[in-house]
């Protein structure tokens, strides 16, 4: 197996570069490279073509290296599926927004929470993440944009070039990130000391691990946490969601509102909007109908939170259904007039199956 030179420390670098025969700057440089996301060690343009090569045969840029590479049809959403040392893959999306460019990155390869609706957890949980390979894949993303740079890509809805750097950050893709919280804690600092990307641009989204979310309070930074809840009542919430059999709902909504009054942050949760089809194949509401939208309400009446209602993304192995979005909004309409803040999510490449481990699930398939 290659080294691979971005878990080296400086000391380590230099020490590998002068095996080669090479001057001790060379580290300087290939460091460089190194944190721009370099994927590999052609791209290095002011080393010789010889030691490049070199390079190349004998070590590997970072811990994750492209296996795919996706663009949705708008040009606004980038997905990537990551290869590891192991053979483990992951997945990692760009999303350029008006408001800057986000990041959702995997903190596990594979999950165990075994959620009903979910895809990424179809195949277990192989292991998890260490920092530095949650931070290669925005590293990856960088690089992308810088390509997006040189090319003067038209991206953004008006026509305008891209020419932003890594902006927000959600650890929302493959994973549980309160079951991997050192490492996913130890990237999020360096993302924040090495990238400047401010605490209040990065989300930690999870399935509600009490333990974890009291972790992060103790932590004490003012980042962004967001509840996958599902459900309003913990019957449903048991059907959809095996991690509800171990930390019930007011349990984890109390850890919740914890942790927004420690930061005066606003709560988000998420809430994926189901549907089911009935014996005469017709999609029924699951736990979208008005009287989950009810009792949504009143779990959250009077909170500091914003609910992110999320049209299910179709998975061919899961018995669900995308609703209507007529029930989206009927569903919405209950939560407004209760006072609620909510959004609809709109749904980015789903065109590239960006939505939640597909590619990864149908990359295992082949
Ligand atoms: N384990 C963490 C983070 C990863 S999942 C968590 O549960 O929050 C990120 C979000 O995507 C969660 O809200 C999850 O429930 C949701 N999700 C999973 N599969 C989905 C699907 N097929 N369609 C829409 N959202 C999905």
């Amino acid at each position: 197996m290659k080294p691979i030179l971005f878990n080296f420390t400086d000391g380590e670098l230099e020490q590998f570069v002068t095996d080669m025969g090479q001057p001790k700057f060379r580290a300087k440089q290939i460091r460089e490279w190194l944190n721009r996301g370099a994927p590999n060690f052609s791209v290095m343009k002011n080393l010789p073509e010889t030691l490049r090569r070199d390079l190349d045969a004998r070590a590997v840029t970072l811990p994750v290296q492209i296996i795919k590479k996706l663009e949705s049809r708008d040009g606004e959403t980038t997905k990537f599926l990551l290869g590891m040392h192991d053979g483990e893959q992951i997945e990692c999306v760009l999303m350029r927004t008006t408001y800057g460019n986000s990041v959702c990155v995997s903190s596990q390869a594979g999950c165990a929470m075994g959620c009903k609706f979910c895809a990424s957890t179809l195949l277990g949980l192989k292991r998890n993440l260490t920092a530095n390979e949650i931070f290669a894949q925005i590293l990856v993303a960088q690089w992308e944009l810088r390509i997006d740079k040189m090319t003067d890509r038209p991206v953004r809805p008006n026509g305008d070039p891209n020419n932003g750097d890594v902006s927000h950050i959600v650890i929302m893709g493959t994973g549980e990130p309160l079951q991997n919280t050192q490492n996913v804690i130890g990237f999020i600092e360096r993302a924040n000391r090495d990238m400047g990307i401010g605490w209040r641009r990065i989300t930690v989204s999870t399935c509600g691990i009490v333990p974890g979310i009291r972790e992060l309070i103790e932590w004490g930074r003012p980042i962004n946490l967001a509840i996958s809840l599902h459900a309003p009542t913990d019957e449903l919430r048991d059907q959809i969601m095996p991690i509800n059999h171990k930390y019930k709902l007011d349990e984890v909504l109390a850890a919740a509102w914890d942790f927004t009054a420690a930061h005066n942050r606003q709560l988000m949760i998420e809430y994926i909007l189901l549907g089911k089809k009935n014996d005469a194949g017709d999609t029924v509401l699951y736990n979208a109908t008005p009287e989950y939208a009810e009792k949504l309400a009143d779990l959250l009446v009077g909170r500091n939170c914003m609910v992110n209602l999320i049209p299910w993304n179709a998975v061919d192995e899961r018995d669900f259904a995308s609703p209507s979005g007529n029930a989206v909004h009927r569903f919405q309409d209950i939560l407004i007039q209760r006072g609620i803040h909510t959004r609809i999510r709109r749904e980015r490449g789903t065109d590239i199956g960006s939505a939640c481990g597909q590619l990864r699930l149908n990359n295992a398939k082949k």
